[in-house]
């Protein structure tokens, strides 16, 4: 089988260390070539020399999904080589302006979204003010390549259908390589992290509801709906966004569908315990560790997308009061 390295390169974000594959076969292929950081950035190219290559060699550029930790390199290394930038199309908006472009056009939907869910008055000022700084750990890049549900990419020797997971972000793909049954999974599925299903406050226009308040999507059903689809594949190995390679991907799918049981039902209890209440007071009382700004809208973003399942399933509703929504057990 075509060789595929792991080089882990150092982050400046909480996660630690992301996975950049790289690929020598032609066409040489980089999978996610990491944030603008020099200790990355040195990272990489030591990487790539030990195998015997260099910036100009590279053809190829996947990103598994628009997040800085994962995409922030690829314009660098694509002015470097001339390689083609692939993604999927619902990537290429937020990769083309990048997280400052991102946050300037989401903020009203952003401010909306944290307004009904109870957010204190000064939260999206601290959030953005957070995002603005991460900003300059990627530069925006262009996708020259869409990589739609199903398509076929020839990619380091290897013959990869890319696979759609949505839910980590709407633009998430995964490489699938039947013959060798290898998964590139970005964060779709990892081993040691639950993938967040973050909260989505830029809902692409051409899908916003026309005159209406956009409404967010809802992220982590669409999520379990795309690890679901994870699970018919067979596949012997995964090489993950972060962390090690492992194998048995359907056991660590089951272990993450229960760990949403098991938090559906500390919400249903926190919510027992306050009373009806909006969504942010209860991930600040599930998660009370959370200090920054990002962590705590991470957490909001968590209880969010168990509130969406446990209406779906009937077992909490939403009520409005004043600005906000409060939710209650049923
Ligand atoms: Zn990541």
């Amino acid at each position: 089988m075509p060789e595929i390295h792991r080089l882990p390169l150092p982050t400046p974000f909480p996660v630690g260390p992301v996975n950049t594959y790289v690929l020598p076969e032609r066409p040489v292929t980089l999978v996610d070539p990491g944030p603008v950081w020099d200790p990355a950035r040195e990272a990489l190219l030591a990487g790539l020399a030990h195998l015997g290559l260099a910036l100009k060699d590279i053809d190829l550029i996947v990103i598994t999904h628009p997040h800085i930790d994962h995409y922030g390199l690829a314009n660098e290394v694509a002015a470097a080589s001339g390689a083609v930038v692939a993604a999927h199309p619902d990537a290429a908006p937020r990769l083309a302006v990048g997280l400052a472009g991102m946050t300037r056009e989401g903020r009203g939907v952003l401010e909306e979204l944290l307004t009904l869910a109870g957010a204190p008055e000064t939260f999206g000022e601290d959030l953005l003010g957070q995002w603005t700084q991460a900003a300059a750990f990627a530069h925006p890049v262009r996708v020259d390549r869409f990589l739609l549900d199903g398509e076929i990419l020839e990619g380091g020797g290897v013959r990869w259908t890319a696979v759609h997971t949505p839910g980590h972000s709407p633009g998430s793909v995964c490489l699938y390589e039947p013959a060798g049954g290898r998964l590139v999974s970005g964060d779709h599925l990892l081993f040691h992290i639950t993938s967040n299903a973050i909260i989505e406050f830029e809902v692409p226009r051409d899908r916003a509801p026309a005159g209406g308040p956009a409404e967010r999507l809802r992220s982590l059903e669409i999520y379990i709906g795309a690890l679901r689809r994870l699970e018919t594949l067979d596949v012997s190995e995964v090489l993950p966004g972060h962390g090690e390679p492992f194998g048995g991907h359907r056991e660590v799918i089951t272990g993450r569908l229960g760990h949403y049981e098991t938090r559906k039902a500390e919400v249903l209890a926190a919510l027992d315990g306050l009373g009806p209440s909006p969504a942010f007071r209860l991930a600040e009382a599930l998660f009370p560790d959370e200090a920054g700004a990002m962590g705590r809208f991470l957490a909001l973003s968590e209880i969010l997308g168990h509130l969406d399942l446990l209406e779906t399933e009937g077992r909490v509703v939403r009520q409005r009061d004043g600005r906000a929504e409060l939710y209650r057990s049923v």
